[in-house]
């Protein structure tokens, strides 16, 4: 499955990095935030390196939607359901500042961006009242926003939100415009430089060591496990669908408030404008058949676009706090040394820029005055302690449950094309997959934190259900915190 955006060759590659290099910072992670922070840190004149893991948009970013909205679903009313205003508004203050910089650098460097309202609109008569309530939180928070009754799209609808003025762009050209800036201010880029663990000032890569007065973990999820991240993230994978569509597209972007939520937007391609669709989320790791998630949009983009012709399906995920609002700053309290950004919600856009500009502010001595709202350890940590453990319960039981589904198969015959399984090897789950013809068996048991990884047939890659950790059929890491593959020797761990 490849995104319309990664859907080209890449505009440019980055050579490895030699080991033994120093640098006053290193950012890990080539996605928006990285380097976007990596961008403003060089811009200062520090020294930069930034490592990717793959090669940058691998993973969340060239693979979003690419809208760079104030307006997000229900997300607003969910902040204002757990915090006070106050912490709503600089929530609403830090996407704006995120959202006004990214226009603002697409301005400067010719990219192109397309002005939309976005509206949240309600599918179904009894989401009329989420919608109301995300109305009123806009305003709460200072986002202008209107009711609508009517909104231009093909099904019944029951009232939404609309705000002006929003935007949305092709998440790859944003990023490789800011990449060419990075570089132009002195920033190092090298990918396929997996970081595999900090000591003091020394990085360790898969290539070698090298060092950094400080370092940024912009992976998605932080990929050390100080500070427990971790267990206050949630990881939630969902799907994108482009379409030809003859006749006229819908223009606006568009979230319903219900469950399974779409998103819809047009996307300007040379061939012409598609139609985008998204939505049907899930926890990694914990949907038995992803495929059909897929099969489901596309069924209901035909209900209502019956001459639609599908041209790219992706997936991709991002990564939900215990609380709404993002985590961004230290990895451990009480030192900078290493700082983190995560727990996006899905609005990474926005919300990985406003986490570059709080990084750099804080690391050269400037932090924007909405930052601690988004701050990584806060009182609130506290108050968030019975979601911690609610979410936990859910992982102990895809722990327990990966275990006991590996003791429902016995080792058999290969498995069908595209498909995998679980099963024993003695005593250790081990999985088992078919994908190009090539039938592969390797631990089924993720180096993070040992959770025992599910099929994902959409993807065709081994999930793993308690952090959101994924591995291709031969066991390489895709994304998540997991650093290491899955053993290739079941002995091995
Ligand atoms: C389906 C979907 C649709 C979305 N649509 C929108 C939208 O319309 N608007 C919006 O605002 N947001 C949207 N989001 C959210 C947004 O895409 C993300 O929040 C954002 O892209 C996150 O950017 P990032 O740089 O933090 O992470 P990523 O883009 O995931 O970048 C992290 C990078 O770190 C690298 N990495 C990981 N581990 C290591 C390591 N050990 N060493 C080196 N590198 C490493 C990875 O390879 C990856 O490239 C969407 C998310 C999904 C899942």
């Amino acid at each position: 499955m490849t995104s319309l955006w990664l859907d080209r060759s890449p505009v440019r590659t980055y050579p490895s990095l030699a080991p033994g290099l120093r640098f006053d910072h290193i950012v890990v992670g080539g996605g928006l935030t990285g380097v976007a922070t990596a961008m403003l840190l060089a811009r200062s004149g520090a020294s930069v390196a930034l490592l990717e893991a793959r090669d940058l948009g691998a993973v969340a970013t060239g693979n979003t939607t690419g809208k760079l909205s104030l307006l997000q679903g229900t997300h607003l009313s969910e902040i204002a359901a757990r915090h006070s205003d106050s912490s709503l508004r600089a929530y609403l203050e830090a996407n704006r500042a995120g959202q006004r910089w990214l226009l603002e650098f697409c301005a400067d460097h010719d990219i192109d961006v397309q002005r939309e309202a976005a509206f949240t609109y309600a599918a179904a008569p009894e989401s009329r009242a989420v919608v109301e309530r995300e109305l009123a939180a806009c305003r709460t928070a200072g986002l202008e926003a209107d009711w609508v009754d009517e909104v231009e799209l093909p099904f019944p609808t029951y009232g939404a939100v609309r705000a002006g003025d929003q935007a949305q762009f092709d998440p790859m050209t944003v990023l490789h415009g800011l990449a060419a800036q990075a570089q132009r201010h002195g920033a190092v880029i090298s990918e396929n430089t997996r970081v595999t663990g900090i000591s003091g000032d020394t990085v360790h890569t898969d290539l070698g060591d090298l060092h950094a007065d400080s370092v940024v973990l912009a992976t998605g999820t932080p990929i050390l496990d100080r500070g427990a991240f971790f267990a206050r993230l949630e990881a939630q994978r969902s799907y994108a669908l482009a379409f030809e569509v003859p006749g006229s597209i819908p223009h606006g972007m568009y979230l319903s408030a219900d469950s399974p939520t779409r998103s819809l937007r047009s996307a300007p391609t040379s061939a012409g404008e598609l139609l985008l669709v998204g939505g049907n989320g899930h926890p990694v790791g914990r949907e038995p058949e992803t495929g059909s998630k897929v099969d489901e949009l596309i069924e209901w983009t035909r209900t209502y676009w019956p001459t639609a012709q599908l041209t790219h399906s992706w997936s991709a995920q991002d990564y939900s706090s215990i609380d709404a609002l993002p985590y961004v700053g230290p990895l451990l309290p009480g030192s900078d040394r290493i700082l983190v950004a995560t727990g996006y919600a899905k609005w990474g856009m926005t919300n990985g820029v406003a986490a570059a500009l709080a990084l750099t502010g804080r690391l050269l001595g400037a932090t924007p005055a909405w930052a601690p709202a988004l701050e990584a350890w806060r009182p609130r940590e506290l108050a968030g302690l019975v979601s911690a453990l609610a979410a936990n319960s859910k992982v102990g039981l895809a722990l327990a449950g990966g275990w006991a589904r590996a003791e429902l198969h016995t080792t058999g015959d290969a498995p069908p094309e595209g498909t995998g399984y679980v099963h024993r090897d003695g005593v250790r789950p081990v999985a088992t997959c078919t994908v190009d013809g090539d039938t592969s068996t390797v631990s089924a048991i993720c180096p993070h934190l040992y959770g025992v990884v599910r099929w994902n047939d959409a993807e065709k890659s081994w999930d793993c259900p308690l952090h959101g950790s994924r591995f291709a059929a031969d066991g390489s890491v895709l994304e998540g915190p997991a650093t290491r593959p899955l053993a290739s020797r079941v002995f091995e761990y």
